[in-house]
């Protein structure tokens, strides 16, 4: 058994390369192989959001706390708030984030496959983070 302290995991700001914005990810699950489950604690300021990208399992989303936005590629903003879940099913392209005003932390839960859990895409342009959402 391996008990990871709170302070012995730094708080990591996500790479400008894949995220828009400020963006602190705290790592929930990195477990060694045949273990392929990852989890981490994502937190976004205002406006930030990741960029597109897929993962090739899928992923669940459990918002904590805040406002937020998520988007399906061809597929509407919707609206993310504190205690929705999401699923983002197997290699559906797709982003989230913050609202604009309002700052969101999320748990993000995926899967490896091959050692993969993450085909990072372009960022998501001012224009598309800033359609009005449905809910
Ligand atoms: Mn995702």
């Amino acid at each position: 058994m391996d008990i990871h302290r709170a302070d012995s995991r730094p708080t990591r700001r996500a790479s400008s390369d894949w995220f828009t914005g400020t963006v602190w990810q705290d790592p929930i699950v990195d477990a060694p192989d045949p273990a392929r489950v990852r989890a981490a604690r994502v937190s976004f300021e205002p406006g930030a959001r990741t960029a597109w990208h897929t993962h090739p399992l899928g992923q669940t989303l459990h918002v904590v706390s805040g406002v937020g936005r998520a988007q399906t590629w061809g597929g509407p903003v919707r609206e993310l708030k504190s205690g929705d879940s999401v699923w983002i099913p197997p290699n559906e392209k797709h982003w989230h984030g913050a609202a604009p005003n309002h700052g969101m932390v999320h748990i993000a839960i995926h899967e490896a496959l091959n050692g993969v859990h993450v085909t990072w895409m372009e960022q998501v342009p001012d224009d598309v983070y800033g359609t009005a959402p449905t809910a």
